[in-house]
Protein backbone atom coordinates (compact mmCIF):
# COMPACT_ATOMS: atom_id res chain seq x y z
CA UNK A 1 0.00 0.00 0.00
CA UNK A 2 1.25 3.56 -0.81
CA UNK A 3 2.31 5.29 2.39
CA UNK A 4 3.68 8.39 0.74
CA UNK A 5 2.22 10.99 -1.16
CA UNK A 6 4.16 12.29 -4.81
CA UNK A 7 4.58 15.53 -2.94
CA UNK A 8 6.07 14.25 0.40
CA UNK A 9 8.92 12.28 -1.83
CA UNK A 10 9.81 15.71 -3.65
CA UNK A 11 9.06 17.09 -0.28
CA UNK A 12 11.53 15.03 1.29
CA UNK A 13 14.15 15.60 -1.57
CA UNK A 14 14.12 12.41 -2.98
CA UNK A 15 12.72 13.02 -6.14
CA UNK A 16 14.61 15.92 -8.10
CA UNK A 17 13.60 17.12 -11.41
CA UNK A 18 16.90 18.92 -12.04
CA UNK A 19 20.53 17.04 -13.36
CA UNK A 20 23.42 16.92 -10.61
CA UNK A 21 26.63 18.58 -12.50
CA UNK A 22 30.02 19.81 -10.68
CA UNK A 23 27.69 19.22 -7.03
CA UNK A 24 25.32 21.72 -8.31
CA UNK A 25 21.02 20.93 -9.25
CA UNK A 26 21.09 21.99 -12.77
CA UNK A 27 18.25 22.83 -15.95
CA UNK A 28 19.49 22.33 -19.50
CA UNK A 29 21.56 24.78 -21.27
CA UNK A 30 18.13 25.46 -23.28
CA UNK A 31 15.86 25.26 -20.81
CA UNK A 32 14.47 21.84 -22.27
CA UNK A 33 12.21 19.63 -20.29
CA UNK A 34 10.29 16.34 -20.61
CA UNK A 35 7.52 14.64 -18.63
CA UNK A 36 7.84 11.21 -16.77
CA UNK A 37 4.76 9.67 -16.70
CA UNK A 38 3.44 6.53 -14.12
CA UNK A 39 3.08 3.44 -16.37
CA UNK A 40 0.66 2.02 -14.21
CA UNK A 41 -1.77 5.27 -14.78
CA UNK A 42 0.38 7.04 -17.58
CA UNK A 43 -0.05 10.35 -15.41
CA UNK A 44 3.13 12.47 -15.10
CA UNK A 45 5.19 12.30 -12.58
CA UNK A 46 7.65 14.60 -12.77
CA UNK A 47 9.88 16.75 -15.67
CA UNK A 48 13.33 16.62 -16.09
CA UNK A 49 15.79 18.48 -18.05
CA UNK A 50 16.18 17.42 -21.72
CA UNK A 51 20.08 17.50 -22.18
CA UNK A 52 22.90 16.94 -24.58
CA UNK A 53 25.89 17.53 -25.63
CA UNK A 54 27.34 20.51 -24.15
CA UNK A 55 25.60 19.56 -20.63
CA UNK A 56 27.76 15.69 -20.81
CA UNK A 57 30.83 17.88 -21.35
CA UNK A 58 30.64 19.86 -18.64
CA UNK A 59 29.39 16.68 -16.26
CA UNK A 60 32.74 14.87 -18.33
CA UNK A 61 34.84 18.05 -17.55
CA UNK A 62 33.61 18.03 -13.39
CA UNK A 63 34.50 15.07 -13.47
CA UNK A 64 38.08 15.25 -14.62
CA UNK A 65 38.70 17.50 -12.32
CA UNK A 66 37.36 15.72 -9.49
CA UNK A 67 39.07 13.07 -10.31
CA UNK A 68 42.54 14.35 -9.04
CA UNK A 69 41.48 14.26 -5.37
CA UNK A 70 39.03 11.69 -5.06
CA UNK A 71 41.40 9.16 -6.87
CA UNK A 72 44.12 10.42 -4.06
CA UNK A 73 41.54 9.66 -1.04
CA UNK A 74 42.12 6.22 1.23
CA UNK A 75 40.40 3.49 0.58
CA UNK A 76 39.25 3.97 3.77
CA UNK A 77 37.33 7.18 3.44
CA UNK A 78 35.81 5.95 0.41
CA UNK A 79 34.92 2.75 1.43
CA UNK A 80 32.97 5.12 4.39
CA UNK A 81 31.01 7.28 2.26
CA UNK A 82 30.17 4.14 0.30
CA UNK A 83 28.85 2.75 3.54
CA UNK A 84 27.14 5.70 4.56
CA UNK A 85 25.34 5.83 1.19
CA UNK A 86 24.24 2.33 1.70
CA UNK A 87 23.05 2.72 5.01
CA UNK A 88 20.95 6.01 3.79
CA UNK A 89 19.26 3.96 1.14
CA UNK A 90 18.06 1.12 4.23
CA UNK A 91 17.03 3.84 6.40
CA UNK A 92 14.71 5.24 3.63
CA UNK A 93 13.86 2.27 2.17
CA UNK A 94 10.29 2.48 1.86
CA UNK A 95 9.85 5.90 0.25
CA UNK A 96 12.08 5.07 -1.85
CA UNK A 97 11.05 2.16 -2.79
CA UNK A 98 7.53 4.33 -3.69
CA UNK A 99 9.63 6.58 -5.91
CA UNK A 100 10.95 3.04 -7.87
CA UNK A 101 7.27 2.10 -8.13
CA UNK A 102 6.09 5.27 -9.36
CA UNK A 103 8.41 5.46 -12.41
CA UNK A 104 8.95 2.14 -13.28
CA UNK A 105 5.86 -0.01 -12.15
CA UNK A 106 6.99 -2.84 -10.46
CA UNK A 107 4.88 -3.95 -7.32
CA UNK A 108 6.07 -2.60 -4.27
CA UNK A 109 7.30 -6.01 -2.66
CA UNK A 110 10.11 -6.20 -5.61
CA UNK A 111 11.25 -2.12 -5.26
CA UNK A 112 11.65 -2.92 -1.70
CA UNK A 113 13.83 -6.35 -2.72
CA UNK A 114 15.67 -3.99 -5.80
CA UNK A 115 16.28 -0.89 -3.14
CA UNK A 116 17.74 -3.46 -0.61
CA UNK A 117 20.00 -5.27 -3.76
CA UNK A 118 21.27 -1.87 -4.25
CA UNK A 119 22.06 -0.74 -1.09
CA UNK A 120 24.09 -4.65 -0.70
CA UNK A 121 25.96 -3.89 -3.65
CA UNK A 122 26.97 -0.41 -2.54
CA UNK A 123 28.07 -2.30 0.50
CA UNK A 124 29.91 -4.84 -1.00
CA UNK A 125 32.25 -2.66 -3.14
CA UNK A 126 32.67 0.01 0.42
CA UNK A 127 34.12 -3.30 1.74
CA UNK A 128 36.21 -4.46 -1.59
CA UNK A 129 37.53 -1.22 -1.90
CA UNK A 130 40.18 -2.21 1.11
CA UNK A 131 41.17 -4.84 -0.94
CA UNK A 132 42.40 -3.34 -4.03
CA UNK A 133 45.90 -4.82 -3.58
CA UNK A 134 49.07 -5.06 -5.07
CA UNK A 135 51.05 -7.60 -5.69
CA UNK A 136 55.21 -8.98 -5.74
CA UNK A 137 56.44 -10.65 -8.30
CA UNK A 138 59.56 -12.93 -8.28
CA UNK A 139 62.27 -11.17 -9.99
CA UNK A 140 64.34 -12.66 -12.47
CA UNK A 141 67.26 -10.52 -11.65
CA UNK A 142 68.82 -10.30 -8.45
CA UNK A 143 69.23 -6.67 -8.56
CA UNK A 144 65.31 -5.87 -9.61
CA UNK A 145 62.04 -5.55 -7.37
CA UNK A 146 58.98 -6.04 -9.59
CA UNK A 147 55.93 -4.10 -8.07
CA UNK A 148 52.33 -4.28 -9.63
CA UNK A 149 49.83 -2.05 -8.31
CA UNK A 150 45.96 -1.40 -9.31
CA UNK A 151 45.00 1.97 -10.30
CA UNK A 152 41.57 3.78 -10.89
CA UNK A 153 40.77 3.72 -14.31
CA UNK A 154 39.69 7.68 -14.52
CA UNK A 155 36.49 8.91 -16.00
CA UNK A 156 34.15 6.40 -15.89
CA UNK A 157 30.57 6.69 -18.30
CA UNK A 158 27.35 4.63 -16.92
CA UNK A 159 24.50 4.03 -19.22
CA UNK A 160 21.72 2.14 -17.74
CA UNK A 161 17.95 0.64 -18.98
CA UNK A 162 14.89 1.18 -16.85
CA UNK A 163 13.88 -2.57 -15.71
CA UNK A 164 16.06 -2.00 -12.85
CA UNK A 165 16.94 1.67 -12.25
CA UNK A 166 18.55 1.46 -9.14
CA UNK A 167 20.34 -1.70 -8.61
CA UNK A 168 21.47 -1.60 -12.10
CA UNK A 169 23.48 1.86 -11.09
CA UNK A 170 24.17 0.69 -7.82
CA UNK A 171 26.91 -2.19 -9.11
CA UNK A 172 28.26 0.14 -11.28
CA UNK A 173 28.58 3.56 -9.42
CA UNK A 174 29.60 1.68 -6.03
CA UNK A 175 32.48 -0.02 -7.92
CA UNK A 176 33.61 2.71 -9.35
CA UNK A 177 33.63 5.21 -6.40
CA UNK A 178 35.25 2.61 -4.23
CA UNK A 179 38.30 2.13 -7.21
CA UNK A 180 38.60 6.20 -7.02
CA UNK A 181 37.18 6.87 -10.10
CA UNK A 182 34.72 9.39 -10.71
CA UNK A 183 31.81 8.94 -13.16
CA UNK A 184 28.84 10.26 -15.55
CA UNK A 185 25.50 8.64 -15.65
CA UNK A 186 23.11 8.48 -18.05
CA UNK A 187 19.71 6.88 -16.67
CA UNK A 188 17.02 5.70 -18.95
CA UNK A 189 14.51 8.56 -20.05
CA UNK A 190 11.59 6.35 -18.72
CA UNK A 191 13.00 6.06 -15.24
CA UNK A 192 15.40 9.08 -14.64
CA UNK A 193 14.76 9.73 -10.73
CA UNK A 194 16.62 6.60 -9.25
CA UNK A 195 19.38 8.05 -11.20
CA UNK A 196 19.19 11.37 -10.00
CA UNK A 197 19.20 9.76 -6.88
CA UNK A 198 23.06 9.07 -6.95
CA UNK A 199 23.11 12.56 -7.24
CA UNK A 200 20.91 13.40 -4.18
CA UNK A 201 22.80 10.48 -2.03
CA UNK A 202 26.41 11.52 -3.00
CA UNK A 203 25.49 14.97 -1.89
CA UNK A 204 23.44 13.93 1.30
CA UNK A 205 27.09 11.63 2.36
CA UNK A 206 29.73 14.14 1.67
CA UNK A 207 31.05 13.30 -1.88
CA UNK A 208 33.06 16.12 -3.05
CA UNK A 209 31.35 18.20 -6.19
CA UNK A 210 31.77 16.30 -10.12
CA UNK A 211 32.80 12.88 -8.55
CA UNK A 212 28.94 11.95 -9.37
CA UNK A 213 27.19 13.44 -12.21
CA UNK A 214 23.90 12.49 -13.68
CA UNK A 215 22.55 13.67 -17.39
CA UNK A 216 19.35 13.47 -18.63
CA UNK A 217 17.79 13.55 -21.64
CA UNK A 218 19.01 12.99 -25.61
CA UNK A 219 20.71 9.51 -25.00
CA UNK A 220 21.90 9.55 -28.87
CA UNK A 221 23.88 12.90 -28.04
CA UNK A 222 24.67 11.87 -24.51
CA UNK A 223 26.06 8.49 -25.46
CA UNK A 224 28.38 10.08 -28.27
CA UNK A 225 29.45 12.67 -25.84
CA UNK A 226 30.39 9.82 -23.75
CA UNK A 227 32.01 7.35 -25.86
CA UNK A 228 33.83 9.51 -27.90
CA UNK A 229 35.78 12.29 -25.23
CA UNK A 230 39.54 10.63 -24.47
CA UNK A 231 38.70 12.11 -20.84
CA UNK A 232 36.64 9.18 -20.47
CA UNK A 233 38.41 6.31 -19.90
CA UNK A 234 35.70 3.51 -19.56
CA UNK A 235 32.27 3.21 -20.41
CA UNK A 236 29.40 0.82 -18.57
CA UNK A 237 26.64 -0.07 -19.85
CA UNK A 238 23.69 -2.04 -19.32
CA UNK A 239 20.46 -2.18 -21.80
CA UNK A 240 20.02 -3.83 -25.77
CA UNK A 241 22.52 -5.46 -27.67
CA UNK A 242 21.86 -2.74 -30.29
CA UNK A 243 22.80 0.03 -28.34
CA UNK A 244 25.74 -1.90 -26.73
CA UNK A 245 27.27 -2.64 -29.98
CA UNK A 246 26.99 0.64 -31.31
CA UNK A 247 28.42 2.05 -27.64
CA UNK A 248 31.43 -0.65 -28.55
CA UNK A 249 31.87 0.62 -32.01
CA UNK A 250 31.74 4.56 -30.69
CA UNK A 251 34.35 3.72 -28.34
CA UNK A 252 37.05 2.64 -30.47
CA UNK A 253 38.85 5.72 -31.46
CA UNK A 254 39.37 6.18 -27.67
CA UNK A 255 40.23 3.07 -26.82
CA UNK A 256 38.15 2.67 -23.88
CA UNK A 257 37.72 -0.38 -21.39
CA UNK A 258 34.10 -1.59 -21.62
CA UNK A 259 31.95 -2.99 -19.56
CA UNK A 260 28.97 -4.59 -21.66
CA UNK A 261 25.73 -6.31 -19.50
CA UNK A 262 23.01 -7.05 -22.90
CA UNK A 263 20.30 -8.50 -23.72
CA UNK A 264 19.42 -12.15 -22.72
CA UNK A 265 17.26 -15.44 -24.52
CA UNK A 266 17.35 -17.20 -20.92
CA UNK A 267 16.58 -21.18 -21.67
CA UNK A 268 15.41 -22.78 -19.05
CA UNK A 269 15.33 -26.67 -19.17
CA UNK A 270 12.63 -29.10 -17.22
CA UNK A 271 13.97 -32.94 -17.25
CA UNK A 272 12.13 -35.66 -17.13
CA UNK A 273 13.59 -36.31 -13.63
CA UNK A 274 13.36 -32.78 -12.31
CA UNK A 275 11.16 -31.94 -8.96
CA UNK A 276 8.18 -30.65 -10.36
CA UNK A 277 6.76 -28.66 -7.71
CA UNK A 278 9.70 -26.73 -7.37
CA UNK A 279 10.25 -26.26 -11.27
CA UNK A 280 6.67 -24.52 -11.19
CA UNK A 281 7.42 -22.27 -8.67
CA UNK A 282 10.99 -21.23 -9.76
CA UNK A 283 9.59 -21.02 -13.46
CA UNK A 284 7.01 -18.40 -12.20
CA UNK A 285 8.76 -16.22 -10.47
CA UNK A 286 11.68 -16.30 -12.69
CA UNK A 287 9.98 -15.96 -15.78
CA UNK A 288 7.28 -13.10 -14.42
CA UNK A 289 8.96 -11.22 -11.71
CA UNK A 290 9.48 -7.52 -13.09
CA UNK A 291 6.42 -8.72 -15.41
CA UNK A 292 8.79 -10.70 -17.60
CA UNK A 293 11.23 -7.25 -17.64
CA UNK A 294 14.38 -8.57 -16.57
CA UNK A 295 17.30 -9.60 -18.80
CA UNK A 296 17.65 -13.12 -16.82
CA UNK A 297 14.27 -13.95 -17.20
CA UNK A 298 13.57 -17.14 -19.00
CA UNK A 299 12.03 -16.68 -22.31
CA UNK A 300 12.01 -20.29 -23.40
CA UNK A 301 10.86 -23.47 -21.09
CA UNK A 302 12.64 -26.71 -22.59
CA UNK A 303 10.18 -29.54 -20.95
CA UNK A 304 11.27 -32.97 -21.87
CA UNK A 305 8.62 -35.34 -23.01
CA UNK A 306 7.66 -37.20 -20.05
CA UNK A 307 7.01 -34.31 -17.96
CA UNK A 308 5.60 -31.58 -20.45
CA UNK A 309 1.67 -31.88 -20.09
CA UNK A 310 1.90 -31.87 -16.71
CA UNK A 311 4.52 -29.32 -16.82
CA UNK A 312 2.14 -27.55 -18.55
CA UNK A 313 -1.17 -28.08 -16.65
CA UNK A 314 0.89 -27.08 -12.83
CA UNK A 315 2.52 -24.07 -14.64
CA UNK A 316 -0.58 -22.70 -16.13
CA UNK A 317 -2.55 -23.25 -12.86
CA UNK A 318 0.21 -21.18 -10.75
CA UNK A 319 0.18 -18.75 -13.15
CA UNK A 320 -3.57 -17.86 -13.32
CA UNK A 321 -3.19 -17.14 -9.74
CA UNK A 322 -0.99 -14.17 -10.27
CA UNK A 323 -2.10 -10.83 -9.07
CA UNK A 324 -2.20 -8.74 -11.98
CA UNK A 325 -2.52 -5.04 -10.64
CA UNK A 326 -1.34 -1.18 -9.84
CA UNK A 327 2.56 -1.77 -8.08
CA UNK A 328 0.88 -0.08 -5.05
CA UNK A 329 -2.01 -2.77 -4.72
CA UNK A 330 -1.85 -5.03 -1.65
CA UNK A 331 -0.85 -8.45 -2.81
CA UNK A 332 0.25 -7.26 -6.14
CA UNK A 333 2.38 -9.99 -8.30
CA UNK A 334 2.46 -8.40 -11.56
CA UNK A 335 2.35 -4.71 -12.54
CA UNK A 336 2.38 -2.84 -15.27
CA UNK A 337 4.54 -3.20 -18.40
CA UNK A 338 7.09 -0.17 -19.14
CA UNK A 339 5.03 1.44 -22.08
CA UNK A 340 2.53 0.66 -25.23
CA UNK A 341 5.67 -0.04 -27.16
CA UNK A 342 6.60 -3.05 -24.64
CA UNK A 343 3.05 -3.83 -24.91
CA UNK A 344 3.12 -3.94 -28.92
CA UNK A 345 5.72 -6.14 -28.55
CA UNK A 346 4.03 -9.40 -26.45
CA UNK A 347 1.29 -8.94 -28.63
CA UNK A 348 3.80 -9.46 -31.86
CA UNK A 349 5.27 -12.36 -30.43
CA UNK A 350 1.75 -13.75 -29.20
CA UNK A 351 0.43 -13.50 -32.11
CA UNK A 352 3.56 -14.90 -34.71
CA UNK A 353 3.54 -17.94 -32.14
CA UNK A 354 -0.34 -18.83 -32.88
CA UNK A 355 0.05 -18.22 -36.34
CA UNK A 356 2.67 -21.22 -36.47
CA UNK A 357 0.94 -23.74 -34.10
CA UNK A 358 1.35 -21.80 -30.87
CA UNK A 359 -1.47 -22.59 -28.29
CA UNK A 360 -2.47 -20.11 -25.47
CA UNK A 361 -3.07 -21.91 -22.15
CA UNK A 362 -3.85 -18.89 -20.52
CA UNK A 363 -3.62 -15.18 -21.26
CA UNK A 364 -2.42 -14.09 -24.51
CA UNK A 365 -4.14 -10.82 -24.60
CA UNK A 366 -3.82 -7.31 -22.72
CA UNK A 367 -5.56 -6.99 -19.46
CA UNK A 368 -8.41 -5.04 -18.44
CA UNK A 369 -6.93 -2.83 -15.93
CA UNK A 370 -5.09 -0.45 -18.65
CA UNK A 371 -2.86 -0.41 -21.59
CA UNK A 372 -0.07 -1.47 -20.33
CA UNK A 373 -1.18 -4.14 -18.58
CA UNK A 374 -0.73 -8.10 -20.09
CA UNK A 375 -2.03 -11.21 -19.00
CA UNK A 376 0.78 -13.27 -17.76
CA UNK A 377 0.25 -16.10 -20.71
CA UNK A 378 1.48 -19.93 -21.23
CA UNK A 379 1.54 -21.02 -24.09
CA UNK A 380 2.12 -24.65 -25.40
CA UNK A 381 3.88 -26.05 -28.91
CA UNK A 382 6.22 -23.43 -28.84
CA UNK A 383 8.77 -24.24 -32.01
CA UNK A 384 11.90 -22.47 -33.42
CA UNK A 385 10.57 -20.30 -35.98
CA UNK A 386 8.89 -18.80 -33.99
CA UNK A 387 9.83 -15.11 -32.86
CA UNK A 388 10.12 -16.02 -29.42
CA UNK A 389 12.86 -18.60 -30.10
CA UNK A 390 15.34 -15.89 -31.20
CA UNK A 391 14.12 -12.15 -29.64
CA UNK A 392 14.12 -11.18 -25.82
CA UNK A 393 10.56 -10.59 -25.63
CA UNK A 394 10.92 -8.91 -22.26
CA UNK A 395 6.91 -9.54 -21.20
CA UNK A 396 4.70 -11.87 -19.46
CA UNK A 397 4.63 -14.65 -21.80
CA UNK A 398 5.96 -18.47 -20.60
CA UNK A 399 6.76 -20.03 -24.08
CA UNK A 400 6.91 -24.19 -23.75
CA UNK A 401 8.98 -26.21 -26.26
CA UNK A 402 9.24 -30.01 -26.29
CA UNK A 403 12.40 -32.07 -26.40
CA UNK A 404 13.17 -35.25 -26.01
CA UNK A 405 16.29 -36.17 -24.83
CA UNK A 406 19.10 -34.70 -22.76
CA UNK A 407 21.44 -33.53 -25.90
CA UNK A 408 18.37 -32.11 -27.88
CA UNK A 409 17.53 -30.31 -24.84
CA UNK A 410 21.49 -28.82 -24.53
CA UNK A 411 21.19 -27.92 -27.90
CA UNK A 412 18.05 -26.17 -27.95
CA UNK A 413 19.36 -24.32 -25.17
CA UNK A 414 22.36 -23.47 -26.73
CA UNK A 415 20.83 -21.82 -30.14
CA UNK A 416 20.86 -18.73 -29.66
CA UNK A 417 22.83 -15.65 -29.87
CA UNK A 418 23.16 -14.27 -26.47
CA UNK A 419 24.45 -16.34 -23.63
CA UNK A 420 23.14 -14.53 -20.57
CA UNK A 421 21.75 -16.69 -17.94
CA UNK A 422 20.39 -20.41 -18.57
CA UNK A 423 18.26 -22.21 -15.80
CA UNK A 424 17.91 -26.29 -15.57
CA UNK A 425 15.69 -28.83 -13.30
CA UNK A 426 17.18 -32.15 -12.23
CA UNK A 427 17.64 -34.32 -9.72
CA UNK A 428 20.47 -36.26 -10.84
CA UNK A 429 23.66 -35.25 -10.07
CA UNK A 430 25.58 -36.03 -12.91
CA UNK A 431 23.22 -34.99 -15.20
CA UNK A 432 24.21 -31.68 -12.88
CA UNK A 433 27.86 -31.10 -13.10
CA UNK A 434 27.40 -32.10 -17.71
CA UNK A 435 24.68 -29.96 -18.28
CA UNK A 436 26.32 -26.78 -15.84
CA UNK A 437 29.27 -27.16 -18.48
CA UNK A 438 27.37 -27.71 -21.55
CA UNK A 439 25.26 -24.28 -21.35
CA UNK A 440 26.59 -21.48 -22.98
CA UNK A 441 25.83 -19.17 -20.92
CA UNK A 442 28.08 -16.85 -18.28
CA UNK A 443 25.23 -17.87 -15.46
CA UNK A 444 23.70 -20.67 -15.06
CA UNK A 445 20.74 -21.70 -12.04
CA UNK A 446 20.18 -25.45 -11.19
CA UNK A 447 17.13 -25.99 -9.49
CA UNK A 448 16.87 -22.33 -8.28
CA UNK A 449 15.33 -18.99 -10.80
CA UNK A 450 16.48 -16.59 -8.80
CA UNK A 451 20.44 -16.00 -8.67
CA UNK A 452 21.36 -12.45 -8.55
CA UNK A 453 23.36 -11.35 -5.26
CA UNK A 454 25.92 -8.60 -4.58
CA UNK A 455 28.79 -11.78 -4.48
CA UNK A 456 28.22 -13.34 -7.49
CA UNK A 457 29.94 -12.04 -10.78
CA UNK A 458 26.98 -11.43 -13.02
CA UNK A 459 27.43 -11.06 -16.96
CA UNK A 460 26.91 -13.19 -19.90
CA UNK A 461 29.04 -14.43 -23.18
CA UNK A 462 28.26 -13.98 -26.84
CA UNK A 463 26.10 -11.26 -27.72
CA UNK A 464 24.87 -10.96 -23.96
CA UNK A 465 28.12 -9.03 -23.22
CA UNK A 466 31.76 -8.88 -21.88
CA UNK A 467 32.96 -7.73 -18.36
CA UNK A 468 31.49 -9.36 -14.95
CA UNK A 469 29.39 -6.83 -12.22
CA UNK A 470 29.22 -8.05 -8.56
CA UNK A 471 31.94 -9.97 -6.51
CA UNK A 472 35.88 -9.32 -6.22
CA UNK A 473 35.56 -9.58 -9.89
CA UNK A 474 33.46 -6.36 -10.34
CA UNK A 475 35.80 -3.67 -9.24
CA UNK A 476 38.87 -4.94 -11.43
CA UNK A 477 36.57 -3.55 -14.17
CA UNK A 478 37.06 -0.03 -12.60
CA UNK A 479 41.02 -1.22 -12.43
CA UNK A 480 43.91 -0.83 -14.36
CA UNK A 481 47.52 -2.95 -13.78
CA UNK A 482 50.85 -0.72 -12.76
CA UNK A 483 53.69 -2.88 -13.41
CA UNK A 484 56.94 -0.73 -12.23
CA UNK A 485 60.24 -2.54 -12.16
CA UNK A 486 63.08 -1.30 -9.32
CA UNK A 487 66.30 -1.44 -10.54
CA UNK A 488 69.80 -1.27 -8.81
CA UNK A 489 68.62 -2.65 -5.30
P1 LIG B 1 18.18 0.13 -24.44
O1 LIG B 1 17.16 0.63 -25.36
O2 LIG B 1 19.43 -0.42 -25.01
O3 LIG B 1 18.51 1.35 -23.46
C1 LIG B 1 19.47 1.24 -22.45
C2 LIG B 1 20.06 2.61 -22.19
O4 LIG B 1 20.73 3.03 -23.37
C3 LIG B 1 19.02 3.67 -21.88
O5 LIG B 1 19.56 4.57 -20.95
C4 LIG B 1 18.83 4.34 -23.22
O6 LIG B 1 18.39 5.67 -23.11
C5 LIG B 1 20.25 4.32 -23.73
N1 LIG B 1 20.37 4.48 -25.18
C6 LIG B 1 19.48 4.21 -26.15
N2 LIG B 1 19.99 4.53 -27.36
C7 LIG B 1 21.23 5.03 -27.13
C8 LIG B 1 22.27 5.55 -27.96
N3 LIG B 1 22.14 5.63 -29.29
N4 LIG B 1 23.42 5.97 -27.39
C9 LIG B 1 23.56 5.93 -26.05
N5 LIG B 1 22.62 5.45 -25.20
C10 LIG B 1 21.48 5.00 -25.74
O7 LIG B 1 17.62 -0.97 -23.46
P2 LIG B 1 16.31 -0.91 -22.56
O8 LIG B 1 15.14 -1.17 -23.42
O9 LIG B 1 16.32 0.33 -21.73
O10 LIG B 1 16.57 -2.13 -21.57
C11 LIG B 1 16.24 -3.42 -21.86
C12 LIG B 1 17.46 -4.20 -22.33
O11 LIG B 1 18.46 -4.17 -21.33
C13 LIG B 1 17.14 -5.65 -22.54
O12 LIG B 1 17.76 -6.09 -23.72
C14 LIG B 1 17.75 -6.33 -21.33
O13 LIG B 1 18.07 -7.68 -21.51
C15 LIG B 1 18.95 -5.50 -21.10
N6 LIG B 1 19.44 -5.65 -19.74
C16 LIG B 1 20.60 -6.35 -19.55
C17 LIG B 1 21.07 -6.56 -18.26
C18 LIG B 1 22.33 -7.34 -18.00
O14 LIG B 1 22.83 -7.28 -16.88
N7 LIG B 1 22.89 -8.03 -18.97
C19 LIG B 1 20.36 -6.04 -17.17
C20 LIG B 1 19.18 -5.33 -17.41
C21 LIG B 1 18.74 -5.14 -18.71
P3 LIG B 1 16.81 6.03 -23.16
O15 LIG B 1 16.09 5.02 -22.35
O16 LIG B 1 16.79 7.38 -22.55
O17 LIG B 1 16.45 6.01 -24.60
Amino acid sequence: MKAFTLEEIKGAGWLKEANYIAGEWVAADDGRTYDVADPATEIRIGTIPWVGVSETRRAIDAAQTAFNDWSMTTAVERADKLHRMAQLVRDNLDILAEMLTLEQGKPLAEAKGEMKLGADYIQWFAEEARRINGEIIPSPWKDRQILVIREPVGVVGAITPWNFPFSMLSRKVAPALAAGCTIVIKPSEFTPFCGLLYGVLAEKVGIPAGVVNVVTGEAAAIGAELTQSPIVRKITFTGSTRVGKLLYGQSADTMKKLSMELGGNAPTIIFDDADLDLAVENATVGKFRNSGQTCICTNRFYVQDGVYDEFARRLTERVQKLKVANGFDEGAEQGPLINSAAIAKVELHVADAKTKGGRVLTGGKRHELGATFFEPTVIVDAKPDMLIAHEETFGPIAALFRFKDEQEGIDAANSTEFGLASYFFTRDVARIFRVSRALQSGMVGVNAGVITTSEVPFGGVKDSGIGREGSAHGIEEYLNLKYINLAGL
